[in-house]
C-alpha cells in the first residue's frame, strides 16, 4: 500500500508540472494574442420567446490565434482572469460591444432599440475604477446608457460584497442593466437579491437542458420564474436547442431566451445581416 501511495505521489507531481508547463506556455501566447488583437467578438441574439423577435445580443469573446488555432474562451477566460489579462482583454471586450451596437442604431441598420449584454469577470467587478472605465467607454462610443446591460455571476457580487452595493448603485444611477448569469448554479443565498438592484436573471443552461425530462428542473425554472416576477426582474433562459424547450420555457412564464434554437453566436457582419433583413420584412 505504501508502495502504491508513493507511485500515485510521482505520478501527481508530473502531471502537475504538465499542467503548469502549458498554462505557462498558454499565459505567454495570451499574453502576445491582447497585443496582436487576435481576438473578435460574436453575438448572440437574445429573442422574445413569443414572438422570435431580437430583443438584444450577448457578446461573447473569441481567441483565434495564427499558431493555436480557435482557442475556446471556457479555456482562456479562466487563465486571463488568474494572470490579470482580462483586465485589458475585458475593457477591449466592452468598448468594441458599445461600439458595435451604436454603429448599428446609428446607422439604422436596425429602428428598434436593441441591448447589448456583456459579461464582466470577478476580477473586473473588483477593480477600483470599473465605474469610471465604462463611463469612459460609453462616451466614446457614444452607446445610450440603458442599451448596455453587465452580466455578473453571483459569485462575483458575492466576493465583493463591501463594494458590490456601492458599484451596482452606480450602475443603476446610469440606467446600465444588470443580469445575474448562470443564476441558480452559484451561491445558495438569495438575500442579496433584495440588497442590489438587479434587472435580469439567467437561467443557466444545466436547467434548460434536461427540461424535457421528468426531473427537478422544471421546478427550479418555475421557482426562479417566480421569484423573479414577485421582485420585478426580467428571465432569460440560457441554451435553448429544442422547441419543446421553448414552448416549456413558455409555460412556465419565461419571457426571454437564447440559444442555438434560435442562433448560435455570429460574428458582426452576419448579425447586421439579420438585423438589416428584419427591417425590410
Ligand atoms: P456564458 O456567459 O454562460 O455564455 C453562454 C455560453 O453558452 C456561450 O459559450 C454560448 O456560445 C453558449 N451557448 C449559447 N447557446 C447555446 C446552446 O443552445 N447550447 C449550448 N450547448 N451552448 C450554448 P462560449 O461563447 O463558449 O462562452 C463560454 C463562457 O466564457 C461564457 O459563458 C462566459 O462565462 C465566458 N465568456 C465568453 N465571452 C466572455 C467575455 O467577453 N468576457 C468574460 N468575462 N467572459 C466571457
Ligand atoms: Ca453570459
Ligand atoms: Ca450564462
Ligand atoms: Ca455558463
Amino acid at each position: 500500500a505504501k508502495a502504491m501511495g508513493k507511485a500515485r505521489h510521482i505520478v501527481f507531481n508530473a502531471s502537475m508540472h504538465e499542467d503548469v508547463q502549458s498554462s505557462l506556455q498558454l499565459e505567454t501566447d495570451l499574453r502576445r494574442a491582447i497585443e496582436r488583437q487576435e481576438f473578435i467578438l460574436n453575438y448572440q441574439p437574445i429573442v422574445a420567446l413569443d414572438t422570435g423577435m431580437i430583443t438584444g445580443f450577448e457578446a461573447l469573446v473569441r481567441w483565434i490565434s495564427p499558431e493555436l488555432g480557435f482557442v475556446s474562451p471556457g479555456k482562456f477566460i479562466p487563465l486571463a482572469e488568474d494572470t490579470g489579462l482580462i483586465i485589458p482583454l475585458g475593457e477591449w471586450v466592452l468598448r468594441e460591444a458599445c461600439r458595435q451596437l451604436n454603429e448599428w442604431q446609428s446607422n439604422n441598420v436596425t429602428d428598434i432599440p436593441l441591448t447589448m449584454s456583456v459579461n464582466l469577470s470577478v476580477k473586473q467587478f473588483s477593480q477600483p475604477n470599473l465605474i469610471e472605465t465604462i463611463d469612459q467607454i460609453l462616451a466614446e462610443t457614444q452607446l445610450p446608457t440603458q442599451c448596455l446591460k453587465l452580466e455578473i455571476t453571483e459569485s462575483a457580487i458575492m466576493e465583493n460584497s463591501d463594494s458590490a452595493a456601492k458599484i451596482l448603485d452606480q450602475l443603476r444611477d446610469r440606467q446600465i442593466h444588470l443580469s445575474i448569469d448562470d443564476f441558480g448554479t452559484g451561491y445558495s443565498s438569495l438575500s442579496y437579491l433584495h440588497r442590489f438592484p438587479v434587472n435580469t436573471l439567467k437561467v443557466d443552461r444545466s436547467f434548460v437542458c434536461r427540461l424535457d425530462a421528468a426531473d427537478d428542473n422544471v421546478a427550479i425554472v418555475q421557482a426562479i420564474v417566480t421569484l423573479a416576477q414577485t421582485m420585478g426582474m426580467d428571465v432569460v433562459a440560457e441554451g435553448i436547442e429544442t422547441t419543446e424547450q421553448q414552448h416549456q420555457l413558455e409555460n412556465l412564464g419565461c419571457e426571454y431566451g437564447q440559444g442555438y434554437l434560435f442562433c448560435k453566436p455570429v460574428n458582426a457582419e452576419t448579425a447586421g445581416e439579420m438585423l438589416a433583413n428584419r427591417n425590410h420584412k
